[in-house]
């Protein structure tokens, strides 16, 4: 591993003054699951850390009607949060299914909304991809089993970050600082496609920190989230969704359908949306609108299958969200 300064700042400000304008050169750092390891593997090679963890809020506050989340939170913390758990339960679902144990003992909201992709070609030093700033995504005519169907190119990667998806279906806002003060960013827009840039995954800039996950007052909305995995054990979904209901009775009124693993950002499908709107949730209505929700998905030479996957994942979600138990 390269040698590497570290940095312990006390309050959000002195952690952005730390940071500084140049992509990678200095980096925060929560838990560093995912950092160290890319550093120990030559990934990522800044000249300074600095350690968030003093510097950033780790609780969760009430704020009108919703709930703010501070990005130094453990994982292991949110998992076990009361309030989220009545208020946001695909969070709370999707938190609990991170990794194991150990993993969210130590990894952070923070970390795990910006951890980088698990692609294995960007996770090797020998595979000078676009998103270390060469020219190819080796993906396209190698092993991609678990990269995109929906949004890649140039880059085929998936956002790899469970808590994103719910974030995004609860239309949570954002809080980011950098050297210019505050800025809110609806979650829906801070993760950004591979077109946009092709090396990062969001809207930050080199020295900006996000801070916090706020996330609007739930009224009465059902939610249901469903992961499918490639082992039960720990492991990264092969595909998943968060689906919201709001319902008028028993027809649904509107609803959020939001799929992960199967493109660079967390996935929105306004198809499924239109085609439960207005229904009673059966398991036709829910598998009607899974198969909307991966119409026009352009799988790769090994990936078809998350098709599938991806469909069962929003059908279950959706008979979760109405309360029909599904396995
Ligand atoms: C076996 C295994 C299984 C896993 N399964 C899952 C899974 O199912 N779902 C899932 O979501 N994750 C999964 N993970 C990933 C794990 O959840 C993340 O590595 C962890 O959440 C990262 O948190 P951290 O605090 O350790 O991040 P760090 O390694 O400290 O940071 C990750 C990245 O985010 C940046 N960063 C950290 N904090 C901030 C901040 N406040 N503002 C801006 N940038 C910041 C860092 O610079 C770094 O680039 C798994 C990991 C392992 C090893």
């Amino acid at each position: 591993m390269k040698p590497f300064a570290y940095v312990n700042p006390t309050h959000e400000k002195d952690a952005v003054a730390a940071l500084g304008p140049e992509f990678e050169k200095a980096l925060p750092i929560g838990g560093g699951q995912d950092l160290l390891a890319r550093m120990k593997d030559y990934v990522t090679q800044p000249d300074r850390l600095v350690n968030v963890k003093g510097a950033l809020e780790a609780t969760v506050t009430a704020a009108n009607g919703g709930l703010r989340i501070g990005a130094a939170m453990k994982l292991v913390d949110l998992a076990e949060h009361a309030e989220v758990a009545r208020m946001y339960p695909a969070i709370t679902a999707a938190a609990i299914e991170v990794g194991t144990p150990q993993i969210r003992n130590q990894g952070t909201v923070g970390g795990n909304l910006n951890q980088r992709p698990r692609c294995w070609y960007f996770r090797n030093e020998e595979f000078n991809c676009f998103k270390k700033g060469g020219n190819t995504c080796f993906s396209i005519t190698g092993e991609n089993q678990f990269h995109a169907i929906f949004g890649g190119g140039p880059s085929f990667i998936v956002h790899p970050s469970s808590l994103a998806v719910p974030m995004v279906a609860h239309g949570a806002t954002f809080r980011i600082v950098g050297p210019k003060g505050e800025r809110l960013v609806p979650a829906a827009e801070y993760f950004t496609l591979p077109v946009k840039n092709v090396r990062t995954e969001n809207v930050l800039a080199p020295d900006e920190l996000l801070t916090h996950a706020i996330l609007p007052a739930p009224g009465t909305v059902k939610s249901g989230h469903y992961e499918v995995r490639y082992k039960t054990s720990h492991d990264w979904p092969i595909a998943f969704a968060t689906v919201l209901l709001t319902m008028n009775g028993a027809t649904v009124r509107s609803a959020r359908v939001v799929m992960g693993a199967v493109a660079p950002i967390p996935w929105r499908s306004p198809a499924a949306e239109k085609v439960l709107s207005g229904k009673t949730i059966t398991e036709e209505t829910a598998a009607a609108a899974a198969e909307a929700a991966v119409q026009g998905a352009r799988p790769l030479s090994e990936n078809a299958y998350k098709i599938q996957v991806a469909k069962t994942a929003v059908k279950r979600a959706i008979l979760r969200a109405a309360g029909i138990q599904t396995v």
